[in-house]
């Protein structure tokens, strides 16, 4: 089974979430991880303070020309969607970061002076930390080739894991939604503001697109209704639990903490989250 927990905006609290359910749900089962796919700006190793037990390169593919068959026809160049490719009179030159990779140009070169190699994009990571297996992958510096590197790090999620609980990239772009696909559910965190609910409607609204069941998380919650609740009520959309906005609880993850070790209240609050949950799985 694999639970995504998105968010429609950064800093509703998508991480706190994801990592405290992932402990909890490790401390009544085996087989379950934390998947990191907020490869962009990855941030769950700050609270797990996993032991890495393996550290790789993930790399994708990209096109090699071979001068001495090419003719400089400009074929290449012209069939590539991403402008990666620019035939000049004497020379085909790369741009390797536009690139995706896709072997359209190697496809329709009349001479077939194109070859395929790789380049690194980031690098995926794999240990463990609190009773859960630790998955995650880091972009590098100036990459902006996320997509790939998230299905990459899914990749790792091998028949051994019952439970992934995968941490999405905030928003609803490509990388959000690869982190989304092909999961059974989605638990999207939000926050009473004005952005949190125009955010969590396109979060929404990628989610039905793709099919998958989900529930919402409302973080930061406040004791009186807001927008937000009636919205949620209009759409007919589960409200899975509601975090409540204290003080000790921005200082407890301030500090990098988990929650569940903190707060007795919060604990209940996650366990109850993630019972819904199970039960939401089990009659699905
Ligand atoms: S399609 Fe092939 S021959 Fe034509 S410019 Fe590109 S690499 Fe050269
Ligand atoms: S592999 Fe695809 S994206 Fe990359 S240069 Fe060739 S046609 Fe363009």
């Amino acid at each position: 089974m694999k639970i995504t927990v998105a968010s429609g905006k950064g800093g509703t609290g998508k991480t706190t979430v994801a990592v405290n359910l992932a402990v909890l749900a490790a401390s009544e089962m085996d087989g379950v991880a934390y998947v990191d796919c907020d490869v962009e700006e990855p941030d769950g190793h700050l609270f797990l303070n996993p032991h890495i037990t393996s550290e790789s390169d993930a790399r994708v593919p990209v096109p090699v020309v071979d001068e001495d068959r090419c003719t400089h026809c400009g074929d290449c160049a012209r069939a590539c969607s991403f402008n990666a490719l620019l035939a000049a009179k004497k020379k085909v030159v790369i741009f390797e970061e536009l690139c995706h990779g896709c072997g359209t140009c190697s496809i329709v070169c009349p001479e077939d002076a194109i070859s395929e190699t790789t380049r690194a994009i980031g690098v995926v990571r794999q240990g463990h930390a609190d009773g859960t297996t630790y998955l995650g992958g880091v972009l590098n510096v100036g990459e902006h080739m996320a997509t790939p590197l998230v299905a990459r790090v899914k990749e790792d999620i091998t028949h051994d894991i019952s439970l992934a609980f995968i941490d999405a990239s905030p928003g609803t772009s490509c990388p959000v939604i690869e982190a989304v696909r092909d999961t059974d559910y989605v638990i999207l965190v939000t926050e009473p503001t004005p952005f949190g609910l125009s955010d969590l409607t396109l979060a929404v609204e990628m989610t039905r697109t793709l099919g998958i069941p989900f529930g919402v998380v409302i973080n930061r919650a406040m004791d009186t209704a807001s927008e937000l609740d009636d919205y949620l009520e209009r759409e007919n959309i589960d409200i899975l639990a509601r975090i409540p906005l204290r003080r000790e609880i921005a200082e407890t993850i301030s500090r990098g903490e988990m929650l569940l070790d903190k707060n007795r209240e919060i604990r209940d609050i996650f366990q109850s989250l993630f019972e819904s949950i199970a039960l939401k799985l089990k009659t699905a």
